[in-house]
């Protein structure tokens, strides 16, 4: 099935699920229900749960499924439920308990699977935000005396995590330059015998540099032996929140994981906070769905719900991200007040080259599900645009904080990935609290500005990122005309 199709139509399985589910439920509360009295007093009546006819399964999208529990045939049955292993997925033998599986969570799993393509070989784990899918899989790996590699341009969360937890729970770091043609080397040399964890975060945040992950897996195969040869391989855990699966799959180039923030473009419409987790390895689940289930606990119905209809548009709203950005990053990359403009659709990208095979390439197959599909599906780059107005210091950190507030269509918010276009700064927004030295050194300038472009219409885009460039150096020229007259 193609990409397309399957954020698409997907639901259509996900609804199969849930209506196996349901039947198998109906079939048990039948059992159940039968057994009990019908209520006949008010109070009974009012803590009794009453539920539709049976017909009401035929409903075209999956049901949501509230509940934090779910009857049982008899104690046998709950006594099976409570002796399975963790796994990513209930069997036929039915739900428990929320905190361990549920319905709408596991249908919306299993349509993330099919989109990072281990719908058969592996499985995916929801979770209450991205944060909490990067930190459960941590978890689930990592234990005191552990080595783990991480890029310098990761998540502000992600870093935060490691300083405030890892680090005294006893865990050994080493950050590395992961991007471009030398990040594997500079990935191997960190390597060492009680590394558990290699971590790649690519596009990297905000510069948008391509880790090369067939590069990572390579390296990690030269030392450790291929995946599956020896316990002590790390596990490559990739963060894919920038691309989602329609333009990187993870998993295909080599990780053993791959995360999102489903906040971000799988939701993708600014109302819900979610994470996936994706693996191929049934090891790796095992000590994931522990987590999940006595820490950090599953993504909620409602939630896993509206990321499902979220995804069904994944594939056009991608596309559009990606026309739109392109315009948006060309007029930037042409505009006097921009220094330079970081984007992997244009030439100027250090990732980027003619060729075929070039790292950028790789990263953005834009929903394509092979070769043939270059002939009759656009090559897009993603929504995510950093650009740096001119200016040393404190004049590049006003200049940019004035671009920002001066735009009428892009919203000034933190976050990316929706439907509408969002603008923000870190130097006086989000790394405000970093110090500037520090700031400087992850690439962070004072005039960097980082724009998700939304699907809104490409030229009220333009024209608006535009005008407020425009404005802010007509007032310069102004205030200088002045000062000179
Ligand atoms: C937003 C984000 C996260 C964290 O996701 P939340 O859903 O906000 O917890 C992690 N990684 C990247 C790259 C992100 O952009």
């Amino acid at each position: 099935m193609t990409f397309a199709t399957r954020s698409r139509v997907i639901s259509n399985r996900a609804n199969k699920l849930a209506q196996r589910s349901a039947t198998a439920t109906v079939g048990s509360r039948q059992f159940s229900f039968d057994k009990h009295a019908k209520p006949e007093s008010f109070a009974t009546k009012c803590a009794s749960l009453y539920h539709p006819s049976e017909k009401a399964n035929r409903g075209l999208a999956p049901p949501v499924y509230f509940g934090s529990t779910y009857l049982l045939d008899d104690a046998d049955h709950g006594a099976r439920l409570h002796d399975k292993e963790e796994a990513a997925y209930t069997d036929d033998d039915g739900f428990v308990y929320s905190r361990w599986g549920s319905p709408t969570n596991e249908a919306c799993a299993k349509q993330i699977a099919a989109l990072e393509g281990v719908e058969d070989t592996g499985g995916t784990m929801l979770f209450g935000s991205g944060m909490s899918a990067i930190t459960s899989s941590l978890m689930s790996v990592l234990k005191t005396g552990d080595h783990a590699v991480f890029p310098y341009t990761v998540y502000g969360g992600t870093h935060e995590f490691l300083k405030e937890f890892a680090l005294n729970w006893g865990v050994e770091i080493d950050f590395i330059d992961g991007a471009g043609e030398q990040g594997p080397e500079n990935y191997k040399k960190a390597l060492r015998d009680n590394t558990r964890i290699v971590y790649c975060e690519t596009p990297a945040n905000p510069t948008c540099r391509i880790t090369d992950l067939e590069g990572v897996s390579r390296v990690v195969d030269e030392v450790y032996g291929e995946r599956g040869s020896s316990p002590n391989r790390p596990y490559i855990l990739c963060d894919g929140t920038f691309s989602t699966p329609y333009h990187t799959r993870a998993l295909e180039l080599g990780a053993d994981v791959a995360i999102q923030s489903c906040t971000k473009y799988l939701g993708g419409h600014s109302d819900i906070l979610a994470g996936s987790v994706s693996s191929t390895s049934s090891e790796f689940l095992h000590g994931l769905s522990k987590v999940q289930k006595l820490i950090t606990a599953p993504l909620n119905p409602m939630d896993s719900y509206l990321l499902m209809r979220g995804i069904r548009t994944l594939d056009v709203r991608m596309q559009r991200h990606g026309e739109n950005a392109l315009e948006v990053a060309k007029m930037l990359e042409a505009h006097p007040l921009v220094e330079s403009t970081f984007y992997p659709g244009l030439d100027s990208h250090p990732d980027k080259s003619d060729k075929d095979g070039c790292l950028v390439a790789k990263a953005f197959r834009s929903g394509r599900d092979s070769e043939e599909d270059k002939n009759i599906m656009k090559q897009t780059y993603g929504g995510m645009i950093a650009f740096i107005v001119k200016g040393d210091g404190d004049e590049a950190l006003m200049r940019a904080k004035k671009v920002c507030e001066g735009l009428r269509v892009v919203n000034l918010a933190v976050s990316l990935g929706s439907v509408e276009s969002l603008v923000e700064h870190p130097a006086s927004m989000t790394h405000a609290m970093i110090s500037r030295e520090e700031r400087l050194a992850g690439g962070l300038e004072d005039g960097l500005i980082r724009i998700s472009v939304g699907i809104e219409r490409c030229s009220d885009l333009v024209n608006d990122v535009k005008n407020s460039l425009d404005s802010v150096m007509e007032e310069e020229e102004q205030q200088q005309r002045r000062a000179a007259a």
